[in-house]
């Protein structure tokens, strides 16, 4: 690992500006992710800009939604009550990342904002789109846990973050400050799809800004599932999983968010899935439709076809799940 400066600052202002340098500097929170490409020299920042300092508070909000800081380990949102009770989702989603040691350490915007697992991006050899090169080492090789939903290129990666899908599902707003001051930014418009312009990152942060908070609205009269689908049962990320937040008209669905991960570059919306949602009843047969829909515009590549089948299964669940309805 190449020798580094580290700081520790005292606030969001002392840490945008500990970012500007001449060189790279970067913020780090868990180091769950950061330290391992340190590692692998995948990446040689100059400068450590610690995070784990920013609020690590869960606090509600005048409007009944939460907001949650982002240096809250992601055991700690697995532990909130608030967060349990209003977005079970969120829950579902942060027992399920890694092992208990990863989660007493990884933090809520350490999670949203590492770095792709694409074994092509994780061994220093191979110098694809995402660090600086000229081709996509997946389209041609092993790309059995690439995309399957945006596969226009120029990158193929899925999103690691479990975080992000039930993020977007309910709605949040990402809080950030930089250079020139502070702003929220939607959930669903933070994760950018792969250009040739902007394929070296995954998000529209600057390299001076930082996540400084996740905003949740009230959820309101809500039903909401998640699934994930994996190899096995720990340590590992999921083939293909789904976050729906339905809102309710009586009985029946008045509009539904279908959010999938680890199926596209970002967490993928499925407007096909939502659309054979909306009026329907909330059973067994609707939710069957909706996994149907939800894969129609799937374009796998040569080695993942087989995660067609996985993200019909776990977006038909996950509609069970919210309708309180046994998957197996
Ligand atoms: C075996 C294993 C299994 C795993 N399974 C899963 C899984 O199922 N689901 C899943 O989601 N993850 C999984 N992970 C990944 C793990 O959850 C992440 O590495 C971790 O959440 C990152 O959080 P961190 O706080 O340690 O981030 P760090 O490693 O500190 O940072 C990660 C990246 O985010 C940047 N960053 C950190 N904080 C901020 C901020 N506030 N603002 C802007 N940028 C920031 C850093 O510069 C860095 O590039 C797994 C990891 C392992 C090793
Ligand atoms: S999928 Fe993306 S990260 Fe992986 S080799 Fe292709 S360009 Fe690189």
């Amino acid at each position: 690992m190449k020798a580094f400066a580290y700081v520790n600052p005292a606030n969001e202002k002392e840490a945008v500006a500990a970012l500007k340098i001449d060189g790279i500097a970067l913020p780090m929170a868990g180091g769950q992710d950061l330290l391992a490409r340190m590692k692998d020299y995948i990446d040689e920042p100059d400068r450590l800009v610690n995070v784990k300092g920013l609020d690590a508070t869960v606090t509600g909000t005048p409007d009944g939604g939460l907001k949650i800081g982002s240096a809250v380990k992601i055991i700690d949102l697995y532990e909130s009550v608030q967060v349990a009770k209003l977005y079970p989702a969120i829950n579902a989603a942060a027992i399920e990342i890694g092992t208990p040691q990863i989660r007493n350490q990884a933090t809520v915007g350490g999670n949203i904002n590492q770095r792709p697992r694409c074994w092509y991006f994780r061994n220093e050899e191979f110098v694809c789109y995402k660090k600086g090169g000229s081709r996509c080492f997946a389209v041609n090789g092993e790309n059995q846990y690439h995309a399957i939903f945006g596969n226009d290129g120029p990158s193929h990666i899925v999103h690691p973050s479990s975080l992000a899908v039930p993020f977007v599902a309910y709605g949040a707003r990402f809080r950030v400050v930089g250079a020139n001051g502070e702003r929220e930014i939607a959930a669903a418009d933070f994760f950018t799809m792969p250009t040739l312009q902007n394929v070296l990152k995954e998000n529209v942060l600057g390299d001076e800004d930082i996540l400084t908070h996740v905003i949740l609205p009230a959820p309101g009269n809500v039903k909401s599932g998640h699934y994930e689908v994996r190899y096995k049962q720990s340590h590992d990320w999921p083939l293909a999983f789904t976050t729906v937040v339905l809102t309710m008209n009586g009985s029946r669905i008045g509009s539904a968010r279908v959010v999938l991960g680890a199926v596209a570059p970002i967490p993928w919306r499925s407007k096909p899935a939502e659309e054979a949602l909306a009026g329907k009843p909330l059973n067994d047969q609707t939710a069957a439709a909706a996994g149907e829909a939800a894969v129609s515009e799937a374009k796998p590549m040569s080695g993942n076809a087989y995660k067609v089948q996985i993200a019909k299964t776990a977006v038909e669940r996950a509609i069970m799940n919210a309708a309180g309805l046994k998957t197996v």
